[in-house]
């Protein structure tokens, strides 16, 4: 049965308000989503009966919210198919995610290994790899994607004996297209490189395997899948998570301290310093398991189709260019000749419509696609095939309007 967006609707009060007096269209959900009310409930929850620091297990409510706290590491563990709560280290987000990395595998890199990224990286996956390169002599390699959205036949001389690190996103923020991920881990892995997927733009879409990925790293952000800012997941393979040294040191991380020398933590701890972001962590069980209570498949379609109806409706404006692929995305991303795709943001967002529009922090890509930037409007499971409509009738009126000077 098709997915019934009206049915969750509810659990979404935000999005029943007026955007500068028309009803709010909320389509930048790539940025980040909106949260149901049990992410909101279960916040609330921690603080009015469980508030107290975690792990140090002297009283009552330190042991509530440890064990909540550890629950939700299984929790986010199941979700992503980890084989061990342990193999889940919880960061700020995305960014924080591959910094660790970034820092935690410098000594493992020598002058001329090649860190290899694809064209589509945001600038996550970008600028902590091009800074590890200059600080350790390491070059970053690019495997491009072809102006027209498909990858170069011949990628596999890309993977090569240098390459000690590769790191692809899952899905690009910008332009919505999918990396092979398969293949490409697979050259990467023939060539004994250690492997990252940043999967900040798949997790609330997409139901992630990080076993089958067979990944050394994946990575991602809890405000991209209905849970709260400042909480991600670094999920690493045991060897992998042993291999890192600690990007930041301190309290929790430690076992024996003295002031000569330091004995660290076992995993997941070694690997977090201080105290954690815990109704973050709690908030995002609970956005697991409302994404779990639904029919996965049927909300990724219905979030598919959206997009699909709005890049049917715009692909044979000549005035639109379009850089989404048609079919197989949540998002579309488009650019218009002659008009700037600020201007026209202003104006959907005169008329309630919120997109985004810019370089989507992937200034690389925009410079491959000869573009400045573009508008892009990203689908949750919320939204309706209304909004899709209303989003392309104030585009279409905004191109008129403006394209007349
Ligand atoms: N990678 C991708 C593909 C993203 O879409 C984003 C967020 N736009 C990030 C990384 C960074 O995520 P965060 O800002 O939550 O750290």
């Amino acid at each position: 049965m098709a997915f019934d967006p009206l049915s969750i609707r509810s659990s979404f009060p935000i999005l029943n308000q007026m955007a500068h007096g028309h009803p709010l269209v909320y389509l930048d959900n790539a940025a980040t989503t909106q949260k149901p009310l049990c992410v909101l409930d279960a916040i609330q929850d921690y603080y009015r009966n469980t508030n107290a620091n975690v792990h140090r297990g002297a009283h009552f409510l330190s042991d509530k919210a440890t064990s909540q706290f550890e629950v939700a590491r299984q929790t986010v563990a199941r979700f992503i198919r980890a084989p061990q709560d342990s193999h889940v280290i919880w960061t700020k987000g995305t960014t924080e995610a591959i910094n660790m990395l970034a820092y935690g595998l410098e000594h493992l890199l020598e002058k001329d290994d090649e860190i290899l990224i694809t064209s589509l990286e945001h600038h996550a996956n970008l600028v902590p790899w091009q800074q590890l390169a200059n600080r350790t002599g390491a070059v970053l390699r690019i495997l491009p994607m072809e102006v027209d959205g498909q990858w170069k036949a011949e990628y596999e001389p890309y993977f090569t004996q240098k390459t000690r690190i590769f790191a692809a996103t899952h899905i690009s923020n910008a332009i919505g297209v999918s990396t092979p991920l398969k293949t490409m881990l697979n050259l990467a892995k023939q060539q004994g490189a250690i492997t990252l997927v940043d999967g900040a733009q798949a997790v609330a879409h997409y139901s992630v395997d990080v076993e089958e990925l067979d990944c050394d790293f994946y990575v991602f952000s809890g405000h991209k899948m209905y849970g709260p800012t400042g909480i991600g997941v670094l999920y690493g393979k045991t060897p992998a998570l042993e291999a890192l040294s600690p990007y930041q040191t301190g309290g929790e991380m430690v076992r024996k301290v003295s002031y000569q020398t330091t004995e660290f933590n076992d995993l997941p701890y070694r690997l977090e310093a201080g105290t954690p972001n815990i109704e973050g962590a709690i908030g995002l069980v609970a956005a697991c398991d409302f994404i779990e209570e639904q029919d996965r498949k049927a909300l990724l379609d219905w979030e598919q189709s959206l997009a699909a109806h709005v890049y049917k409706r715009l692909f044979h404006n000549e005035n639109i260019k379009i850089h989404s692929p048609e079919n197989n995305t949540t998002l579309v991303s488009l650019s218009v000749p002659n008009i700037h795709i600020l201007d026209l943001n202003a104006y959907l967002d005169s008329q309630g419509v919120g997109v985004r529009s810019g370089s989507h922090c992937a200034q690389p890509l925009m410079t491959t696609l000869g573009i400045e930037g573009t508008l892009r409007a990203s689908f949750a499971c919320y939204n309706t095939m209304e909004e899709a409509d209303r989003f392309c009738d104030v585009l279409i009126e905004a191109i008129d309007l403006l394209g007349e000077d």
